[in-house]
């Protein structure tokens, strides 16, 4: 036998492994068809030649904001008759400001983008004549609190409108974020948020259904057991009820069962998936971060393992370091990479960007200690976060 007929045959608890996958958007999804009805009603003006009114759709993550809307515009691009309508998806994590998003947009439309750049008032030249031959042009902003200059991205695309004779520019923002509302001026504020829709995260209950759904494609008949399923269910619900982490840890379960040459799926391949699972999705929310955000949460993890200078002030709370000490930290780390450090208006946006993945919490001192600071707290082990960071910054 060669090794491949050996691997081969060697049975396969997984039916199709891409199921599980976090792109894979399933058929049907259970609990959200109001919603997604609820999204098609709001864009269905522009498939008739008129404006669809402006969406905010927010949640927290994994409550299946992205998979409602991809489904609602793979029937909505179905529907679309000649031209008359085109819809536009963008993660604002990749584009994540005025100018790379209309850029984006009109790509297809001015091929000479792809050569040269142009100015801004040129893009929004031709933004005006593709919508004014009639197109209504429905734009999707993805992770929309990820947008630099959100208010003047808003205002552009909306005041486009003002001198688009028959189509028009319509927006639908999706966030993880619920404080996000309160972070806009009042103006753009009005605008986004002419419909808005929340998704609430999944019970534990929902989450059953949802995993065993999933489970019907990815595994093979019997292979997981009904407590593992009611284990990762229960384990998601009390974390945040996010969909994505509970599809993680029922794959990890099946990898380490299969690993072990295991025939079923037990509570006890869920409870070894929880730790790898965490330690995954953390890599993968930092692989995504630019430079230098990378080097300010290494330096924020080198200095809570060692603990922060001031630790024994009064009033200072376990766990936290002063934002000056950070960026000091954070010169040092430069220094030692030959890196130029930004200035701290800069370290505080990249604060601001750890903050709303997660990774650290920030607040502010309260007078009394050192005046008034902001003190800085990292979120996962630091350790696990060194360990991450360190092959991409200094090489293995
Ligand atoms: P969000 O955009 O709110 O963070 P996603 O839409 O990316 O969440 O969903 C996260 C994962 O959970 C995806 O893999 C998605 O397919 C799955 N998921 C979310 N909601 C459902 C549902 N109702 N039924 C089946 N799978 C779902
Ligand atoms: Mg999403």
């Amino acid at each position: 036998m060669s090794s491949f007929e050996q691997t081969l045959s060697k049975k396969t608890i997984f039916k199709n492994v891409s199921v599980l996958s976090p792109h894979y958007v399933p058929k049907e999804l259970p609990f959200r068809e109001q919603h997604i009805n609820e999204i098609r009603t709001v864009l269905t003006p522009a498939l008739r030649g008129q404006k669809p009114r402006n969406l905010i759709i927010y949640g927290k993550t994994g409550t299946g904001k992205t998979c409602c809307m991809k489904r609602v515009m793979d029937d909505f691009v179905e529907a679309i008759k000649e031209g008359s309508a085109s819809i536009h998806y963008l993660n604002c994590r990749i584009y994540n400001s005025r100018y790379r998003i209309m850029q984006k947009l009109l790509k297809n439309h001015v091929p000479e983008l792809e050569k040269a750049g142009f100015g801004l008032p040129f893009l929004y030249e031709k933004l005006i004549e593709l919508a004014s031959s009639g197109q209504q042009i429905v734009v999707i902003l993805d992770e929309i609190d990820m947008v630099k200059d959100l208010d003047d991205l808003v205002y552009t695309l909306t005041r486009s409108n003002d001198e688009i004779r028959n189509g028009g520019v319509s927006i639908v923002g999706i966030s993880n974020k619920l404080s996000f509302k309160d972070s806009l001026d009042p103006r753009s504020r009005s605008s986004l948020y002419e419909t808005e829709m929340i998704f609430q995260p999944y019970t534990a209950e929902q989450l059953q259904k949802i995993l065993a759904q999933r489970i019907e494609e990815g595994f093979e008949k019997g292979v997981v057991d009904a407590s593992a399923i009611n284990l990762a269910a229960a384990m998601t619900s009390q974390e945040n009820g996010d969909a994505r982490y509970a599809l993680k840890l029922l794959n990890k379960a099946g990898e380490i069962a299969e690993q072990e040459g295991k025939q079923n799926v037990t509570d006890v391949d869920v409870e070894s998936a929880r730790k790898k699972v965490e330690i995954d999705l953390t890599a993968e929310t930092i692989s995504t971060l630019p430079e230098m955000h990378k080097i300010v949460l290494y330096a924020i993890g080198g200095l809570s393992l060692s603990g922060s200078r001031y630790s024994r002030l009064e009033g200072m709370q376990n766990g936290f370091l002063f934002s000056g000490e950070v960026y000091e930290e954070y010169e040092n780390t430069c220094r030692k990479l030959r890196k130029r450090a930004r200035s701290t208006r800069w370290y505080k946006e990249y604060l601001n960007d750890l903050e709303m993945l997660g990774l650290i919490t920030t607040m502010p001192s309260g007078k009394g200690i050192r005046g008034q600071t902001t003190l800085i707290k990292i979120e996962p082990e630091p350790k696990g976060i060194l360990d991450i960071l360190r092959p991409g910054l200094f090489g293995s």
